[in-house]
């Protein structure tokens, strides 16, 4: 029996999606030749990227005057793309600090230019998402993160902002409607909530690049990759190819508005348990809660192994919290049904 995947990263992918993709290992097409063999320069592959982008571009409605790019290198990268290419000479740019990965982002930034820190969470670990701060108008761009995996909070609602708009999404994009106009650039890594790990998706305003002075090392520059749509070398074709499938099972299920109120529904009803069963807590300020990744303590520490048995019996496969925040974080990334959930949630209300 297939388990009930709860992992932050690398996600849950659909099942039609796996199975497509391990049909195109060995025979893409039928064409008696593996997708991993082809030429990326070939029609059928072409086809494939051609195909990714515009699900990319229908499901997030976006509008004209913006590229859609899969590049490689992880969201880690874009930390540092981000501020290279958006950055003046001793320029300046202001960041949230709302966990890990936007601590990562401040670090390479700073290694361009001066970050200034916005909005802190960081007082208590985390588990808010900080509001009402300024962002001044004199910065190069504003950089927030959307959704924090580690901590399991959410931004509900972003700031209007005086300046370019920069955002890692990793592991919310596809979850929900955003206004892609309110951003200048979007980036997410495919292997939370898109595809396998490989390929990172960005989404940026052609009229955002050129303006720095800065020599941008050509693979790292945003416009080499525009301007060979994506494939200015060899892209990574699996990885885009399995994101392309997985982008279609989310349309033919409705797109992003069906799947918002799934994913609503999922985290509502898991919340709703951690919320009335006593051993249980949730770790995030509710009003900041994640529809993604929802994290959780056993208060009495003791009835964890009970708690870890059950759950391996009923074959749920990565619960356990990150490090530094410990109990259990459950992430209901798109494709996770919500029969699994509740699978979850029949367990939590079993353990007395
Ligand atoms: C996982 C994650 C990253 C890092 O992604 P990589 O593709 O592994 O570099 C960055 N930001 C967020 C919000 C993440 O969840």
């Amino acid at each position: 029996m297939k388990k009930h995947n709860f992992s932050a990263g690398p996600c849950i992918l659909p099942q039609e999606a796996l199975q497509q993709a391990s049909q195109a290992i060995l025979n893409f097409n039928n064409d008696n030749l593996s997708l991993i063999e082809i030429s990326h320069r070939s029609q059928p592959f072409i086809d494939v990227m051609d195909k990714a982008r515009s699900l990319v571009k229908e499901l997030l409605e976006i509008p004209e005057g913006y590229s859609i790019l899969f590049l490689q290198g992880g969201a880690s990268l874009e930390f540092l793309m981000a501020p290279l290419n958006l950055m003046q000479n001793e320029g300046k740019a202001a960041y949230t600090n709302t966990g890990a990965w936007a601590k990562k982002a401040i670090t390479e930034a700073n290694n361009i230019g001066e970050v200034i820190v916005v909005g802190d969470s960081s007082d208590k670990n985390y588990n808010y998402i900080p509001k009402g701060y300024q962002i001044p108008n004199d910065v190069d761009y504003f950089h927030c993160t959307s959704n924090n995996t580690i901590y399991g909070t959410q931004m509900k609602e972003f700031p209007s902002c005086p300046t370019l708009m920069v955002c890692d999404m990793s592991s919310d994009i596809f979850s929900r409607k955003i206004n892609v106009n309110n951003f200048d650039l979007i980036y997410a890594g495919a292997q939370k909530n898109m595809g396998p790990a490989g390929t990172t998706l960005v989404i940026l305003k052609d009229e955002i690049l050129g303006k720095t002075e800065r020599k941008i090392p050509t693979m790292l520059d945003y416009k080499t990759h525009i301007k060979k749509d994506s494939m200015f070398n060899t892209p990574p074709v699996f990885p885009i190819y399995v994101s392309m499938l997985n982008l279609q099972w989310l349309k033919d299920l409705g797109g992003i508005e069906t799947i918002e109120k799934i994913n609503q529904e999922k985290a509502k009803i898991l919340y709703a348990e951690i919320d009335r069963n006593p051993l249980f807590t949730g770790t995030a300020n509710k009003e900041d809660r994640s529809n993604m990744n929802i994290c959780f303590l056993l208060k009495d520490a003791s009835k964890e192994e009970l708690f870890n048995q059950l759950c391996d019996d009923a074959g749920i496969n990565g619960i356990k919290g990150h490090r530094s925040v410990g109990g259990y974080r459950a992430s209901i990334y798109n494709a996770m049904p919500i029969d699994s959930v509740k699978v979850l949630i029949d367990i939590m209300k079993k353990i007395k």
